[in-house]
């Protein structure tokens, strides 16, 4: 997390924005002012980023593209890069980038609708959903398959040879000496790989639940934490901490990150109850945490605050 706050930057508060690593793909969700600052306090790189996802185009979500292409610029990166957003990103892009011409690396724009899905050159794969906020809004997950097991006992049953296991493996048929085999005879049952939701800047709404279902983790708004506020949260296009803490529940979510607090709420952790009453895994988003996920049944659940 490289920042946690809505609407505009404070002195101890970065505005909302998240970087993401899986493989080779590196992603940077959101970028407001201040977003390449804060991105240097947290000891991530800038040039191994390859996608930029925006959200919307409030300022506190992407008044910082400028400024974050200069340093990636800086970084050496000459690899192309893609930005990411709702129909829009274009023109706002080209608007953006009028004051950092020439960048040593080609930036593609994708314009996204929700229920669109892209896929990155790593195979991280993003998914999206329409929010409700004042202006078109896009919600994300980003997901990670996870291919079943090999079982060389079953290969090894079946007579096949050494040579053929990795083709087999990796999903296709093989023809050996007239005989046809199959991936499916010697690999084991599906295997749940990992998925990360992202949503702010959104009223809660009915899909939000199936989108993010089974997510390991979910990135969530709670621009207020006072439950008192909901009318005040409702209005602006926002949410209060329950409605994100429903919306993990329902989804059965593993965990809820809470982020985009609102410059009014100087003290977040006096609301978190009100999240873990409904979905005891909430938690504060914390600037410069770095979590790992792993998947089922590797053991190195890890967590870390580099800063
Ligand atoms: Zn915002
Ligand atoms: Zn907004």
């Amino acid at each position: 997390m490289l920042g946690l706050g809505g609407m505009m930057p404070l002195p101890q508060r970065w505005l909302s924005a998240m970087l993401l690593r899986s493989g080779s793909d590196v992603v940077l969700v959101d970028c407001g002012e201040g977003t390449q600052i804060s991105w240097r306090y947290s000891g991530w790189g800038f040039r191994p980023v390859n996608a930029i996802l925006i959200t919307h185009f409030h300022a506190d979500h992407v008044g910082g593209i400028a400024g974050v292409l200069f340093m990636i610029a800086h970084s050496g990166r000459t690899e192309p890069l893609v930005i990411l957003g709702p129909k829009g990103t274009y023109q706002v892009v080209q608007a953006l980038t009028v004051v950092v011409p020439g960048l040593p690396f080609q930036v593609q724009i994708v314009e996204l609708e929700g229920g669109d899905s892209y896929t990155l050159p790593g195979g991280l794969e993003i998914k999206t959903l329409e929010g409700d906020h004042r202006v078109p809004c896009l919600c994300y997950t980003f997901s990670v398959s996870r291919s079943p097991r090999f079982e060389p006992e079953k290969a090894r049953a079946l007579d096949i040879p050494l040579t053929s296991w990795s083709k087999l493996q990796a999903g296709e048929t093989v023809d050996i000496d007239g005989r046809r085999f199959t991936p499916d005879q010697v690999l084991g049952p599906p295997r749940r790989g990992l998925k990360v939701g992202y949503i702010t800047d959104t009223r809660p709404t009915p899909a939000m639940p199936d989108f993010v279902r089974d997510a390991d983790l979910l990135v969530c708004e709670g621009t207020y934490g006072d439950p008192e506020l909901r009318e005040r949260a409702l209005k602006r296009g926002h949410m209060v901490f329950d409605q994100a803490a429903s919306i993990a529940r329902d989804a059965d979510a593993r965990r809820l990150i809470l982020t985009h607090f609102s410059p009014s709420m100087m003290e977040p952790e006096q609301y978190l109850h009100f999240a873990q009453e409904i979905f005891p895994a909430s938690e504060l988003g914390e600037q410069h945490r770095t979590i790992t996920l792993a998947f089922d049944d590797q053991d190195d659940k890890r967590d870390s605050i580099s800063d």
